[in-house]
Formats: structure tokens, sequence, C-alpha cells
């Protein structure tokens, strides 16, 4: 193992790294943290800090509607981000870049103006059995509202969505399909590019939750081709409050306004208002500025380390963790897909996850515990919760080897 780690060493530095990032210089419990939290939230580089502290210090104003000096420097910031997010995911348009709060607002945004009209009683809506509480209460609401039904794809005992099951749902009543990408809590990559061809052999629109696979893996929306994509800032290195959807042209025109406000109009009397163009049309009232400034910074920062580079010690650092758990006496693991990013969760024995990660807590090593916002995927997998590991390109070897010692000494004060 040593050997390896020489190896993707000299690929990425991650010692050089981990500098950029201050708060992993910081203790816990008095022992240094190790940072396996990465699937709720990541942590922000010195530079990303920076530049939110620049905005306020420096041309904090408000966007679009000056003439004066700073608000023009304000505007043109936040328009840059959403050119750098745009370039990151190779949209075909700026204007397909929505700013939005995070991907939970993304995804109601969707929902709710598709079932304004374009959703009708009879219709139904596909999600999978893995999907974030935030892919299926929206489009529960959406069905509530609309009187469509919602159908969810199942998965086997690995994690892994059932496609034959998914292909066979397929019907003239589908109008929408929206997957996750990578489940958050069994780590899953989802074989997005079938599910999409399928889909759009039927002429139906596809939304993908890419909260936990933009941070990972390399997405190009118009190879892709999702009439949808969603993702948060906070947990790409960027701020938190902030987060992206993509949409096509055709589907964004199509769809209308979700709220109602300042920006998104073109001109209001009291008989009628007419909306103002993408991307405005989406962005009603004041956005978060600093969020989006942020954001574009963290993606600058992700292509100056080198995309491939991370990927390729994520994949390392993923082996040898789950290499290394799997020694483990006792240890279960929630999720066992063939292709896989990102998140690990496990049980140990009978141990109730809150007392492995409480555990653990102590000996620095933040993990997550519980059901992650999938509670139908634990309802699937019979228990409780599970403790999650989610692991990043900042994370090192030596802090996996913590992570295992841990769990051993954690599980032989509890048995
Ligand atoms: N979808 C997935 C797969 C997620 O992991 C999360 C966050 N845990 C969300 C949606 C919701 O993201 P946010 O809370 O940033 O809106």
């Amino acid at each position: 193992m040593e050997h390896i780690a020489n190896i993707v060493t000299a690929d990425l530095d991650v010692m050089q790294v981990r500098k950029d990032f201050p708060i992993l210089q910081r203790q816990v419990h008095g022992k240094p943290l190790v940072y396996f939290d990465n699937g709720a939230t990541t942590q922000k580089p010195q530079v990303v800090i920076d530049a939110e502290a620049r905005y306020y210090e420096e041309y904090n104003s408000n966007v679009h509607r000056g003439v004066h000096h700073l608000s023009q420097i304000a505007t043109d910031a936040y328009e840059k981000a959403r050119r750098i997010v745009a370039g990151y995911i190779n949209a075909a348009h700026e204007h397909e870049v929505i700013f939005t709060k995070g991907t939970t607002e993304s995804i109601n945004l969707v929902a709710t103006t598709m079932s304004r009209g374009y959703l009708k009683a009879g219709d139904s809506v596909i999600i999978s059995a893995m999907e974030h509480h935030a892919n299926i209460v929206p489009w529960q609401i959406a069905c509530e509202v609309s009187g469509a039904t919602l159908k969810v794809i199942p998965i086997n005992e690995r994690g892994e969505l059932i496609m034959e099951a998914y292909e066979a749902m397929l019907d003239d009543t589908v109008k929408m399909v929206a997957v996750t990408y990578v489940s958050n809590t069994l780590g899953t990559v989802n074989p997005v590019e079938d599910i999409i061809t399928l889909a759009h052999q039927r002429n139906i629109p596809v939304l993908i939750d890419a909260a936990q696979a933009i941070q990972h893996l390399s997405i190009d929306v118009q190879a892709l081709k999702p009439e949808f994509l969603a993702f948060s800032s906070h947990k790409i290195y960027g701020p938190t409050g902030f987060g992206v959807l993509y949409g096509t042209t055709e589907w964004l025109n199509k769809l209308p306004p979700y709220q109602g406000g300042g920006e998104m109009i073109k001109t209001v009397t009291f008989a009628k208002t007419t909306y103002n163009e993408l991307p405005h049309k989406f962005e009603a009232g004041t956005p978060h500025i600093a969020g989006a400034i942020g954001l574009g910074v963290a993606l600058e920062y992700l292509q100056g380390t080198g995309l491939d580079k991370i990927q390729r010690w994520e994949k390392q650092l993923q082996e040898y963790a789950l290499e290394s758990l799997r020694t483990i006496d006792g240890i279960r693991f929630i999720g066992d897909a063939a292709n896989r990013s990102g998140a690990i969760s496990f049980l140990v024995h009978n141990i109730h996850p809150f007392d492995m990660g409480e555990l653990l807590d102590q000996q620095g090593i933040a993990v997550r515990t519980g059901h992650h916002c999938t509670e139908p995927l634990m309802d699937f997998f019979k228990i409780p919760g599970t403790v999650r590991a989610s692991l990043t390109f900042y994370n090192t070897m030596e802090e996996v080897d913590k992570l295992v010692a841990g769990v051993k000494r954690a599980a032989s004060m509890l048995l």
C-alpha cells in the first residue's frame, strides 16, 4: 500500500493541497481533525474564503440594477461565475445555468413548475429507490398537486438500480424521470447515460441530481444530454446556501416562472407582468452574490489543481479505504456496487451507528451517522442508519488508517 501511496503522491501533492484548506490544520478533542464527512459538506480552500471576504470588503453591492461603479463590478463578478459554471459542465449557453440556493431548491424549481400545467392526472414521474429526500418529496408534492403518480425504480441488494425494471416502467404515462447520479448513502454511481438514452427514446425529459457527482466525476451536459442537472456549491468546495440548476434552453423556456419578484420581470403593471429572459426569469430577488463568486473560484481552484489528478487520487483512496475497512471484524458494507464513488456506508456487528460515530468523534474523526436523508433506503436494508465515511481528494491514506484503527478501537469498547 505504501508503494501506491508514493506513486500517487507524486501525481497529486496531497500534503500541498491540504495546506490550501485552513480547517484541515485544526484539532478536534485534542487530535488532528480527520474529516470524512465530505458527502454532507466539503471544506473550503483559502482562495474561496478570500474571494467571499473580498466581495464584502471591496465591492459589496447589488447586481444587475445599478449603474454605479461597485454594482457593475459585482454584476461582472456574478456573471463571470455563471460563465465559469457553464464552462465547467460544458453548457451550450450561459443562460442555461440558473443560480439557486442549492440542489434542493433546484429540484423544487423543476418539480413545482412542472406541476403547474405540464404534469396532469394520469401522468407519472419516475424516481429511484436510492434518492435523497430532496429528490423524493418535491416530486411527491408535484404529483399531489397535479394528480400524477410517482413510480420508483427498485434496487438490488448491492444497491444498484435494476435497469430492466426501469425499462419496463417507461410507458406512455411517464412525463419525467429524476434520478441521482451518485448515491449519497451507498456511493453507487448510476448508469445515467443509459437512463437518459432510454427516456429520450420516448421523448421523456430527465433531471439528474448531481449533488454527489459534480465533485468526483467530470460532467459534460452536452455529452450526457440531461434536460436538467442540479448540484450544490457547498459540496464542491464553495459556499453554502448556493447552487446550480442547469436546464436546456428549450425546457427552461417551456416552464413557467418559479418565484415572482424583482429581477425575473420585464415589465409589471397591476393588469399584467411579462417575464424576463433566461436566466433571470428563474432568479427572483437578490441572489447570494458572494456564493456565486465563491463557487466560481472553487471551480477554478479544482481546474488549477487538475481534475484528472484529483479523480485518480480519489479512486486510489477509495480502493484503499474499502480494502482496509474490509479487515475489520464484523463489518458489513451497505451498498456494494461495482461502480462507486464518494460515500462508504457500513455497520459493525450490531453496534448502533450513533455510538460508533460518537466514539470516532472523540478521536477527532468526523463521519456521518444516521439515515442520510434516505429513509426509504434504510427501510429497504432494514437498518436504522449507517456510519458513512465520505472521502475526497484532500484525504490521505494515513487518515484511512486512522479511521480503520478508530473503528476497531470503538468496536472493542462497544462489544
Ligand atoms: N441530493 C443528494 C444526492 C444529496 O447528497 C444532497 C445533500 N446531502 C442533496 C440532494 C441536497 O443538497 P442540499 O442540501 O445542498 O440542497
